[in-house]
């Protein structure tokens, strides 16, 4: 393993894109995140401070990351955020964005990009009110569309829209989406639903391919691969319509998995570095950070997580087993 350098994997593989989650908490109850039952959340002190945050953020720009995300949990839950975001924002990162549910988002949105927050992506799975209920369990479209607005208008762009489809829920909204996104600017990016649900309730059937995605929106208004994004490492594939009416992004990971091309490490909100959604392979930061670690032995940390990754996720194989944190806990 290279002491120095950028963060590479046994492939080559450079890794310099970083999901920060910043708490487990969320103030959702999606379906196919968080069961329907109370969930568990990690003793509060168990969480990095955003002190301990802040540090591991500047070590890893070191190791030549150059793009973080924040996520969670509902990364807007956590009290100090805006200010997190500016602590993060001086650190020089090329890219700072956040994932988020969008509840909150209206009333953060101008301080987030005064702190130097770029863009954001909002999860929004229904543009019908009744069944985005369903799917949420808690909140009301319209503020998430109200937040989509405000975002615009403070000046945070792209603005992408996170849509996880579930066969037989919300599947039929697929072209309604795609008019949704072609009106509005807005990147529309369709999830495929991954088995990392927290009540363990996933079913391969449930999974509508990305394929099956741009069949139906091509039928109906042509598109083609973004050629710009052919060494995009970023997991959507990118197509744009042929009138020139915007782009969506499809997340085919579970059908077409791109572990080839990923750039990605994630820190969980208690302080553990992962190298894949899908592994249970964890290297712990936290106990390093509280017990006086230096800075070299925090980065060896980072340096073996990523060196660790394997070369595919393996949801197709047959001794597949689902990784024991779910989306939530993990922070997607
Ligand atoms: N609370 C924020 C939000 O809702 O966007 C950030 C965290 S959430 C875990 C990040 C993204 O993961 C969201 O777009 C959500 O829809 C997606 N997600 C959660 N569970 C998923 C699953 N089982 N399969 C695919 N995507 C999932």
């Amino acid at each position: 393993m290279p002491r120095s350098g950028p963060l590479v994997d046994q492939f080559g593989r450079v890794h310099d894109d970083l999901r920060l989650s910043v708490t487990d908490r969320c103030n959702l109850r999606c379906v196919y995140c968080i069961p329907d039952e109370d969930m568990e959340f990690a003793p509060r002190e168990e969480l990095l401070s955003f002190a301990e945050l802040e540090r591991l953020a500047r070590i890893a720009r070191s190791l030549g990351v150059n793009s973080v995300r924040l996520t969670g949990g509902e990364p807007l839950v956590r009290k100090g955020i805006v200010d997190f975001v500016g602590a993060l924002s001086s650190l020089g990162f090329a890219d700072l964005s956040m994932t988020t549910n969008g509840t909150t988002l209206a009333s953060h949105a101008p301080a987030l990009v005064a702190n130097g927050l770029v863009r954001v992506n909002i999860s929004c799975d229904s543009l019908r009110p009744e069944r985005f209920r369903a799917i949420r369990r808690r909140g009301e479209l319209d503020e998430v569309l109200r937040a989509m607005d405000v975002a615009e208008q403070a000046g945070l762009a792209p603005i992408k829209v996170n849509v996880v489809l579930l066969a037989g829920v919300n599947d039929d909204e697929i072209l309604d989406f795609a008019a949704f996104g072609r009106e509005t600017g807005r990147i529309v990016r369709f999830i495929e639903y991954m088995p990392l649900d927290a009540a363990g309730h996933w079913q391969r059937g449930e999974v509508v391919p990305g394929r099956s995605v741009i069949d139906k929106i091509t039928s109906r208004w042509p598109l083609a691969t973004d050629p710009g994004a052919q060494d995009d490492p970023a997991p959507a594939q990118r197509y744009r319509y042929l009138d020139g009416k915007g782009e969506i992004g499809v997340i085919s990971s579970v059908t077409e998995p791109f572990c080839g091309t990923c750039n990605r490490l994630r820190l969980t909100a208690d302080g553990a570095i992962r190298n894949c959604l899908f592994s249970d392979d964890e290297h712990v930061v936290r106990d390093a950070l509280r017990s006086g670690g230096g800075d070299e032995e925090i980065a060896m940390i980072f340096r073996s997580a990523v060196w660790g990754k394997l070369p595919g996720h393996g949801i197709n194989d047959p001794g597949f087993l689902r990784p024991r944190r779910s989306m939530s806990m993990i922070g997607g």
